[in-house]
């Protein structure tokens, strides 16, 4: 992964829609667009639209527990509007041992394909 950083990312920019993305759910405090790499049939992210200091889940304090509940449950909305009735793999990568490269938290929905445990 990439070293952490505090610095904007382009998330930023997607939520302000400078950059396009395929948006596949949006509200007044999350948006979930789809991976522009994507590892599975199904390849969302699910992101808050105000950082706060979450830059990775490492990050989190007691006044992050209400938006990370909303980024669960969005992921769930989400995995139900894109059909993943078989399951799905949820993934919150960390810092660089965990392969994060975009220092704004961002909750993976992957589907649509059998996953595999334990992971690479
Ligand atoms: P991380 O490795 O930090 O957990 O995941 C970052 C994800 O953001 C990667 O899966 C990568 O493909 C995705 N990504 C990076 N840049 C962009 C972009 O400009 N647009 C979209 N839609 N996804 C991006």
């Amino acid at each position: 992964g990439a070293a952490p950083s505090d610095s904007p990312t382009i998330f930023d920019k997607i939520i302000n829609k400078e950059v396009p993305s395929t948006v596949v759910y949006e509200d007044d405090k999350v948006i979930a667009f789809k991976d522009i790499e994507p590892q599975a049939p199904t390849h969302i992210l699910v992101i808050p639209k105000v950082r706060d200091g979450l830059t990775g889940l490492s990050k989190a304090e007691e006044r992050h527990c209400e938006i990370l509940g909303r980024l669960l449950y969005t992921a769930k909305l989400v995995a139900k509007q894109e059909g993943l009735d078989d399951g799905f793999r949820i993934v919150i990568n960390d810092g660089p041992n965990g392969w994060q490269t975009i220092y704004h938290i961002h909750v993976h929905v992957i589907g649509g394909r059998q996953m595999n445990w334990p992971p690479g």
